[in-house]
């Protein structure tokens, strides 16, 4: 990365790290992707119970790998051969394992997460349930406020997250929310697809439980 760009670029993630440990969560910043498995395994115990929320960053990172190297008790969602049942009682496990590992859809500068879910078993799980949530993210989910969040989700991970998931949606063709085309304004606004991705908004503020969060912005572009 040229080193202008680079120095502008930590100074925004500095300000985003002081307003998330104002709002009671852990930040970190690691230069690399490289860097995040250490940084994560410092955060945790061997042997504990740990699950994960759906994101690309986790695999990008070597999380996945890590939890799955035998030193933690890993519910794996990703495991070969699972049913739609299997999948969902992993989930219901989830709320209580010791770490939840995931990404976010954005940071704004004030100190917030911004997360949209279809299933709402993620934001479900960041709010509430497992004693410690370890959030990996690149400096590109990075944002002003909550307004340019909700358009982050609305123009580039919704329609991006329905391509992953091969999910029948307007934003999948079209390339952004339907919403933005029709001139919708709200953060709940959208299409009406039996398969829409975008059900449950969450804002995290500040936390009552200093620390139970810990965010870790990697200086690089992660996920989407
Ligand atoms: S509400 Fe529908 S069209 Fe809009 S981003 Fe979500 S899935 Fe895509």
């Amino acid at each position: 990365m040229d080193s202008n760009l680079k120095t502008i670029i930590e100074k925004r993630i500095e300000k985003t790290i002081k307003n998330l440990e104002k709002n009671n969560m852990q930040a970190y910043y690691v230069e690399s992707k490289a860097d995040v498995a250490d940084k994560v395994r410092e955060l945790m115990s061997e042997g504990q119970t740990v699950a994960v929320g759906g994101s690309m960053t986790l695999f990008e990172c070597g999380i996945i790998d890590l939890l799955r190297s035998g030193s933690y008790r890993f519910l794996d969602r990703y495991q070969d051969g699972l049913s739609r049942e299997d999948i969902e009682k992993i989930y219901r496990e989830s709320f209580f394992a010791d770490t939840y590992i995931s990404s976010t859809n954005a940071i704004t500068e004030n100190g917030e997460l911004y997360n949209v879910d279809g299933n709402s078993n993620r934001v479900a799980a960041i709010c509430y349930g497992p004693k410690s949530v370890i959030i990996v993210a690149g400096y590109n989910k990075i944002v002003k406020d909550i307004d340019e969040a909700i358009d982050r989700v609305k123009r580039t991970a919704a329609p991006a997250n329905t391509v992953r998931l091969g999910c029948q949606t307007y934003c999948r063709e079209k390339g952004e929310c339907m919403s933005l085309a029709q001139g919708e304004t709200g953060m709940a606004a959208g299409c009406g697809s039996p398969q829409r991705i975008c059900c449950s908004y969450v804002v995290s503020g500040y936390q009552r439980v200093k620390g139970r969060i810990k965010v870790i912005i990697v200086g690089e572009e992660l996920g989407y």
